[in-house]
């Protein structure tokens, strides 16, 4: 028997085999919503029937949006690109998605298109930018793939279902959450838990400051650490500690930089940051890479690459995130990143 199991453990990420409890399976989405929600917490483990189906020995990142806060379909933002939050990871035989920003629809269809059947759905948190592409994910309208959804414990709802079936229902959206025929589970997590998703392949997660709550998540796999650390803002003159405890010596941070300095001046309790804030943390971290993420709308290409540019000046290893690019994580050395076509 396959586990794609979430182990959870305390803050100092010591894990005792006393601390597994495994669970039922995961549920169909309208039992998850009508009964309780499947809960991450408190040192369990959770079996899942989802089966890894790629590639054992691949660690890959594509950015199917990096847009934050509102999608810009407009000629001047196309370079970097307009679509909100949405990544995928190809890992350890795994699909794992990142937020579901309006990315996540062409994401979709390179799935059905790939025959891709199973993924894990990893939410920062429930705004709209992350979330809006849901509706619009294909592969959650066929009934032979399976998908986890994890987010965070969130106020005033059971689960992040409860979300998707708000966000759905009339007169908001024609077609309501339980017409996906997909095997959909629902899943909260308790901020700082530790998910094992398959041998060698650990997520970590940390808070990070946002109205609301946000998680951030730390993928290791293969000797290498991605980190996705959107939406949060900091504290000017204080590293963040819950932060730089979760990108320790990482090789890519994914960092929210939606604000130049002069903009957050204006901004603050906003729920962003900006990519000189990001360069303190990756150095104190000892990070490699720093990757500026969540672009703002009023950000045209022009001004992103000046912003890359400046970044890139004070921090050799920062680069903007763009849409459609790859980072091939087990191969950074030599490839740090690949320009591919646009699915
Ligand atoms: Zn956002
Ligand atoms: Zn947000």
């Amino acid at each position: 028997m396959t586990f794609c199991g979430i182990i959870l453990c305390p803050p100092s990420h010591e894990i005792g085999i006393r601390d597994l409890i495994f669970l039922e399976p995961f549920q169909r989405v309208s039992e998850c919503i009508r009964h309780k929600a499947g809960v991450i917490g408190g040192g369990m483990r959770q079996q899942c029937s989802i089966q890894p189906q790629g590639a054992d020995m691949e660690f890959t990142v594509k950015f199917w949006g990096v847009r934050g806060t509102f999608p810009c379909a407009y000629a001047s933002h196309l370079t970097y690109g307009g679509n909100t939050s949405c990544l995928e990871v190809s890992v350890g035989g795994r699909t794992l998605i990142l937020d579901a920003g309006t990315g996540l629809r062409a994401l979709g269809k390179r799935l059905m298109r790939d025959r891709i059947k199973q993924a894990t759905l990893l939410l920062s948190h429930a705004h709209w930018d992350h979330i809006n592409g849901f509706p619009f994910f294909e592969a959650g309208y066929c009934p032979d793939f399976q998908m986890e959804v994890v987010a965070r414990d969130l106020t005033g709802c059971e689960c992040i279902g409860d979300v998707f079936t708000s966000c759905m229902e009339k007169p908001l959206f024609p077609v309501p959450l339980k017409t996906m025929r997909a095997e959909l589970g629902f899943h909260n997590l308790h901020v700082g838990d530790q998910l094992d998703m398959a041998p060698g392949l650990v997520v970590k997660t940390g808070e990070l400051n946002h109205p609301g709550g946000a998680v951030g998540y730390r993928i290791e796999y293969g000797g290498k650490a991605f980190c996705y650390i959107t939406d949060t803002e900091h504290v000017p003159g204080q590293l963040d500690q819950n932060i730089l405890k979760l990108i320790e010596g990482a090789d890519v941070v994914v960092y929210d930089a939606t604000y130049t300095e002069a903009e957050y001046a204006t901004r603050q309790g906003w729920g962003h940051s900006t990519w000189n804030e990001g360069v303190k943390l990756v150095r104190e971290a000892d990070a490699k890479r720093l990757c500026l993420f969540h672009h703002d709308p009023d950000h045209d290409d022009q001004m992103m690459a000046a912003i890359e540019r400046d970044a890139r000046n004070g921090f050799a290893g920062a680069f903007a995130a763009r849409e459609g690019v790859v980072l091939d994580m087990l191969n950074l050395p030599q490839v740090a990143m690949s320009e591919r076509a646009y699915a």
